[in-house]
């Protein structure tokens, strides 16, 4: 079954357009890579979906629902999880209250956390300004699941972070994949991307000009749509 269904998605910020029909669609239980060069329209349109950054035309659909009319925090109660992109925990709430500050009841409660973050349980009662940028990034994972969406949309959630880290958080995602969580995922690093995927989407100047299976997207593909 269709979970998100976006066709002819135009997005502008003030005056100024950004997406020009992006057409995207993940069913559930899937992961979908969306990819294309920087600036091409991967954030806006996540924050399209979210409506933080609202669509202008085309249409938006969530579980069946048309949801591009509806404000973010009743977006986000439907069940869409997003980690942006930088990461952003409450810097003064500790762990423990970051976990548990939007927790829904759900498959994933704070003991499922703590499996697969072992250092969220470590680090419980600090403060999560406190905590490494590798520690954030899995916090502001750990937060959106906590939530127990539909969807995880994760922006460039393994961006800027020490190997060993990306390598953690790689292996979380896996198991979410496993666990059968669907998943819309931004990130450059294409050898952990490609396998995990179950289709990718390709945006060009915030238009989709390329869908299929990562088996699919040939080394010629991926220079001519992700190559610098
Ligand atoms: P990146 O990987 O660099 O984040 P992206 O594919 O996510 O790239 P977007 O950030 O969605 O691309 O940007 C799409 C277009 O919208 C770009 O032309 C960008 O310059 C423009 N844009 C993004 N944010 C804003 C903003 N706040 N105000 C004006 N234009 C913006």
């Amino acid at each position: 079954m269709s979970l998100l269904q976006i066709r002819g998605l135009e997005t502008f910020y003030g005056a100024s357009q950004a997406l020009f029909g992006v057409d995207l669609d993940i069913a559930e239980g899937e992961v979908v890579a969306l990819m294309g060069r920087n600036g091409m329209g991967k954030t806006t349109t996540i924050g399209s979906v979210m409506a933080l950054t609202p669509a202008r035309k085309g249409e938006i659909r969530f579980a069946g629902k048309t949801i591009q009319t509806l404000k973010p925090h009743v977006i986000a109660r439907l069940g869409l999880g997003l980690v942006p992109e930088g990461r952003r925990c409450f810097p003064n709430l500790t762990v423990f209250e970051n976990l548990v500050a939007a927790a829904r009841p759900g498959r994933w409660t704070l003991a499922e956390i703590h499996r697969l973050f072992p250092r969220l349980e470590e680090r419980r009662d600090q403060l999560a300004r406190s905590l490494s940028g590798g520690e954030q990034q899995m916090l502001a994972i750990g937060r959106a699941l906590m939530t127990n969406p539909s969807l995880l949309i994760l922006d460039e959630a393994t961006e800027g972070l020490a190997p060993v880290i990306r390598h953690d958080i790689w292996a979380v995602i896996r198991t979410l994949k496993q666990e059968g969580q669907s998943i819309l995922i931004v990130d450059k690093t294409l050898a952990e991307l490609l396998p995990c995927a179950d289709r990718c989407f390709v945006l060009e100047k915030g238009t989709t000009v390329w869908t299929g299976n990562p088996t699919d997207l040939t080394p010629e593909l991926q220079d001519r749509f992700l190559g610098v």
